[in-house]
């Protein structure tokens, strides 16, 4: 991908975590690069067509100048996060936060945190079956929209479906959710659990009754296989109420471990459970 690289752009702010340095200040140097496809405007000849750099530059001096942060890891992630927000041209970007009169009592060049945000592609399988299903998905569909490191959500149709694994309870609503954020895997789940945690949810059995269900199904085409995070999600290929609204919202996306696209795998899924019931 190509490269917008703004380096060493001088901006006097206010953040530290000592008394001092929110009280008189200090320079910090930002360095930027953004990851943006710059072959139309390389044709056109227009801005219209590439990032504005001038504007950019703005956009960081107002975060790093708007708030005070104990971090640089803070002004750096608040940077990154208005770029990407303002300007749709950029996937991703690195943003570096220099302080280099940090108050360290020994002689050194400079500290800095470098990080990297951008854009991810996800899809979000959502599910109720205790209380007024629909706004529960309805609301934590809301919440979603309403974070700011959401962008571009599209909803799939809900269907009604019968209780799987745990099957003595009301049947469920499902359905999904797909949308661009730039939050990590971790970042995400964390939050899908504080909505979840906001509907009112308790596990008390697994598969059982529950007011709202977020599970993670694809985050790009990356696999992630943690204690508490797994992506794709393990069982979604089994499961129709998964797999329809997942091949309604991205029929063509290729599982990266089983190789086909969620609309091969509901086939596939179809013709297995047409052939069991053709048996007994
Ligand atoms: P299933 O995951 O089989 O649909 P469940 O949704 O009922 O079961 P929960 O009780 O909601 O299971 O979640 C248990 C834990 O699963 C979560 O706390 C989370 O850490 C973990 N987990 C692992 N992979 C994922 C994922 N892809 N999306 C959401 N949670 C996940
Ligand atoms: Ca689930
Ligand atoms: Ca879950």
């Amino acid at each position: 991908m190509d490269k917008i690289c703004i380096d060493e752009l001088k901006i006097y702010a206010y953040h530290g975590v000592f008394e001092h340095e929110q009280i008189n200040g200090q320079y910090f140097y930002v360095n930027a690069v953004l990851y943006v496809d710059t072959e139309k405007a390389g044709t056109t000849d227009c801005l219209e067509d590439s990032v504005d750099y001038g504007a950019v530059c703005h956009t960081i001096a107002e975060v790093m100048t708007k708030e005070k942060y104990k971090l640089i890891e803070t002004a750096a992630q608040t940077a990154a996060d208005a770029i990407l927000r303002t300007y749709s041209l950029v996937k991703s970007v690195d943003i570096e936060v220099r302080k280099p009169d940090a108050p360290i009592d020994m002689e050194f060049g400079s500290v800095s945190v470098k990080i990297h945000r951008g854009w991810h592609d996800v899809l979000v399988a959502v599910g109720s079956n205790l209380g007024d299903s629909r706004s529960y998905i309805d609301n934590g569909i809301r919440a979603l929209e309403e974070n700011d490191r959401i962008k571009d959500l599209r909803r799939s149709e809900l269907i009604v479906t019968k209780p799987y694994g745990y099957t003595d309870q009301s049947d469920f609503l499902n359905g999904a959710v797909r949308f661009r954020t730039t939050l990590s895997p971790h970042g995400l789940l964390d939050l899908l659990h504080d909505i979840e945690n906001t509907a009112g949810r308790t596990r008390e059995i697994h598969w059982g009754p529950r007011t709202l269900d977020l599970d993670i199904i694809f985050y790009d085409h990356e696999i992630i296989d943690d204690d508490d995070l797994i992506v794709p999600h393990t069982d979604m290929h089994n499961r129709s109420f998964v797999l329809i609204p997942a091949a309604e919202l991205m029929p063509d996306y290729r599982h990266p471990v089983l190789g086909m696209t969620t609309a091969q795998l509901l086939r596939r899924l179809e013709e297995n459970d047409q052939y069991n019931s053709s048996r007994s």
